[in-house]
């Protein structure tokens, strides 16, 4: 048994897991999900689409009809995207791709965690920057460090996960002008700032922009949206595994990108309730709120541990991200449904 856990990669066996917390709770606000369901005329209609798809058969490979739906959806040529099983999955392709000489990454931390995974288990130098005070990046330390280290990544959580805040674009763009690394803005959460770099596209061979279907409404489907030169894509292709689409998250996101009202509005729900959430946690006391242009809400307890504790004993799970350094008793909630924020505010007081 040792002898066979020996072939694997040290700095694989070095990591630590990515981590779901699987409490089961009434009120769920730790996964940065979409609370509301397809209104159920839409889920009749995806429904329909998932009974004819072919099981028996491979997906489309290049799966076309959903790559034309975003293509027109992000106002984007075809030859600009790639797509992933998650962007985690494109994440990981970036990071296999560079993974040549002795290669490396630059992040800014606090930010995502499956940057430095990834990065990690597939042989990559992780290399990390504090963010300022203001949870800004610091492009000559970023650039200093990328330069140095001659790292081949720079990834940019823009809003960043799980600070809330985006980064200061003309800091963003001095990173991407002045690095030689590519640059992956990573807009999962770009949808609830309403704000993207990838009007940039053009001016930038080293840019690539990451979007999600996960954080508005299809978590589930695992649909990520690598945006970048055609040239950088086709490359980037090559790492991508076959049939990474599966046919029913191809049929199912091409239904519900045919009714982009519905998920614009829900947005639009979400965001409202972003700003009322952030107002009342801002008024309990012990309690500092970080301000958001996501879909979630970072905030500062006095004792995170027993915070998280205590919601769970009230059915509420949110995100524990308690650790030494900048997120010391630090939380952070996902914004639900106007009942399910209620639930999480009264508990919060009462705690
Ligand atoms: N990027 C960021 C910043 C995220 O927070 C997440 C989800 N936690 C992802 C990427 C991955 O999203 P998915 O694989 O669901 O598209």
């Amino acid at each position: 048994m040792e002898k066979a856990l020996e072939l694997i990669k040290a700095e694989i066996r070095e990591l630590y897991p990515y981590k779901v917390d699987e409490t089961c709770c009434a009120v769920k606000l730790d996964a940065n999900e979409n609370p509301y369901p397809l209104p159920d005329e839409l889920r009749d209609k995806v429904n329909k689409a998932l009974s004819e798809a072919s099981l028996n058969r491979y997906p489309d490979p290049y799966a076309r009809e959903l790559k034309e739906l975003i293509s027109k959806w992000l106002s984007l040529p075809e030859d600009f995207l790639m797509l992933g099983n998650g962007s985690d999955e494109l994440i990981q392709a970036i990071l296999i791709a560079t993974s040549w000489g002795s290669p490396a990454v630059v992040i800014p931390t606090p930010t995502f965690s499956m940057y430095k995974i990834t990065g990690l288990a597939v042989g990559h130098s992780v290399f990390e920057v504090p963010l300022d005070d203001s949870f800004d990046i610091d492009p000559s330390a970023i650039i200093e460090i990328c330069r140095r280290e001659k790292a081949k990544v720079i990834f940019l959580s823009t809003p960043n996960n799980p600070t809330g805040n985006r980064y200061s674009d003309e800091k963003v763009l001095e990173v991407i002008r002045e690095s030689h690394a590519l640059v992956v803005v990573d807009e999962a959460y770009g949808d609830f700032s309403g704000k993207s770099l990838i009007p940039y596209l053009n001016d930038h061979m080293n840019l690539i922009v990451l979007r999600t279907l996960s954080k508005i409404g299809m978590a589930g489907l695992r649909i990520g949206i690598m945006a970048a030169n055609p040239a950088l894509i086709s490359e980037l292709d090559k790492v991508r595994l076959p049939y990474n689409i599966n046919s029913l998250s191809q049929a199912a996101a091409s239904v519900v990108l045919k009714n982009m009202d519905v998920i614009e509005g829900q947005i639009d729900a979400i965001t409202s309730e972003r700003e009322r959430l952030y107002d009342a946690l801002k008024e309990i006391n012990g309690v500092t709120a970080y301000p958001s242009e996501v879909n979630f809400i970072l905030f500062k307890v006095k004792n995170a541990d027993m915070v998280h504790k205590e919601l769970i004993d009230k059915g509420i799970l949110i995100k524990n991200l308690n650790r030494q350094g900048r997120l010391e008793n630090c939380m952070r909630v996902t914004v639900g449904t106007p009942a399910e924020n209620d639930a999480f505010l009264n508990a919060m007081e009462n705690i």
